[in-house]
Order: structure tokens, then sequence, then C-alpha cells
């Protein structure tokens, strides 16, 4: 039988990855999270002191980087750095270093791998207008960056993480900014995706609006 896939695209904090998990499980399907890919190469490069201006630099050692994602765990070189990925530092250097066109080659190459493989539901910037563009669905999920932002604002809280919440916003609206206007394969929704706009909507609602148009 021919492998799924879906794309889960949209901005920063539009409820992508949860949604994700849940249609994953609910499908009995792989669940690829391909934004914790870009974010594990950055924190390479932190633990590197590597100046992520300099791409030569970045993608040499996304050259010599071994990253994969399995059973919801992301690994960089052998090791899970589920946890560390989240820090506030790779959040915001993440999106200069997913600009640099090699990285992302580097990167699309497992996506499309994993992707050829097994039936998988995969969130990102570029899942439906580039990676999978023959993706059997395609969902852009939206919603405002105020509601963005208070989302990714009671998620750092909740884990004891000191922020406020207008900077938090910002760094949205930053990150959307540098992923949308970025040359190569930027954020953007492929014309065939179906938008749905999570503003004010339960996580259920979302869910369900997904499933009845893959059923
Ligand atoms: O999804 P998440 O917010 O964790 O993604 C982190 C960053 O990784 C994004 O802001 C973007 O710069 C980059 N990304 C990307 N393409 C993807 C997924 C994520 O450029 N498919």
């Amino acid at each position: 039988m021919k492998n799924l896939v879906i794309a889960i695209d949209g901005p920063a904090g539009a409820g992508k990855s949860t949604i994700a998990k849940i249609i994953a499980k609910e499908l009995n399907i792989n669940y690829i999270d391909t934004g914790a890919m870009y974010r594990a190469v950055t924190l390479k490069c932190l633990q590197n002191n590597i100046n992520i201006e300099d791409e030569a630099a970045v993608i040499k050692l996304a050259k010599e980087t071994e990253i994969d994602f399995r059973d919801n765990n992301i690994y960089l070189d052998g090791n899970i750095v589920n946890e560390e990925i989240r820090s506030i530092e790779v959040t915001s250097n993440v999106s200069n270093v997913a600009k640099i066109k090699e990285v992302r080659y580097l990167m699309v190459d497992v996506q499309r791998e994993i992707g050829t493989r097994n039936s998988v539901i995969l969130d990102g910037r570029d899942i439906g207008s580039y990676v999978f563009p023959n993706a059997d669905y395609k969902f852009f999920l939206i919603a405002t960056p105020e509601e963005r932002g208070s989302r990714r604002y009671k998620e750092l809280t909740e884990k004891g993480v000191q922020v406020k919440l207008q900077d938090v916003i910002d760094d949205i609206i930053k990150r959307d900014e540098i992923d949308s206007s970025r040359e190569f394969a930027p954020l953007v929704k492929a014309e065939d995706a179906i938008e749905i706009d999570t503003t004010g909507k339960s996580i259920e609602d979302v869910v369900n609006s997904v499933l009845n148009r893959i059923k």
C-alpha cells in the first residue's frame, strides 16, 4: 500500500506540533517535527561556539552532523536533545540557521527519506510547498500573533522559564519575518493547502477539522 503523507505548515505557535502529534496517534502513523531538526543543528552550532553569521562554518558543521527523529525523540549525533533544543537561545537563532540553503538540503534529504519509507505526518514551514509537493493532504494552520504568543508564553512559564509576554510575541513575529522572507523554501501556504485559523479554537476542534478532511 502507498505511504500516506500529511503536511502541516504554518507560522510559529499556530498549534502545528500539538495537532500533528494527536493526528499521528489517531491514524497510527509516524510524526516528524521538522522544526526540531533545524533546532538541533542550531544547538550544535551554539555548543561549538560557531558564529551563526558564518554560513560556511554552519554548513561545514551541519554536514558533519547526524540528525534523526524517531519515536517522538530528536537525536543529535545519537543523543536525545528534546529539552535542549527548546531553549530561548536556540529559538532566537534557529531562523538564521534555517535560512541557509545547504542546511535545508541536508534536512530535507532526511525528511524525504523518512517520508518515503513510512506513512508520516510532518509539521514545518515548507512541507507542502517544497519537501512533499505531492503530499496526500496539506494543511496550513494560522492564528493571530497575540494568540500564538500567549500559547508559547503559557508553555514557557509552566516550565518555570521567566519571560515577558510581549517579548515572546515579538520573537514570534521576528521569526516569522525571517522564515517568510528567506530566498529558498520560505514559509508559505501551498496553493492546494487547506487553511485553518486556530484562533479561539480548542485543540479538539482543530483536530476534528483536520480528521474530517482526511477520512
Ligand atoms: O516549528 P518550530 O517553531 O520548532 O521551528 C523552528 C524554526 O525552524 C522555524 O522558526 C524555522 O526557522 C525553522 N523551520 C524551517 N522549516 C521547517 C521547520 C522549521 O525553516 N520545515
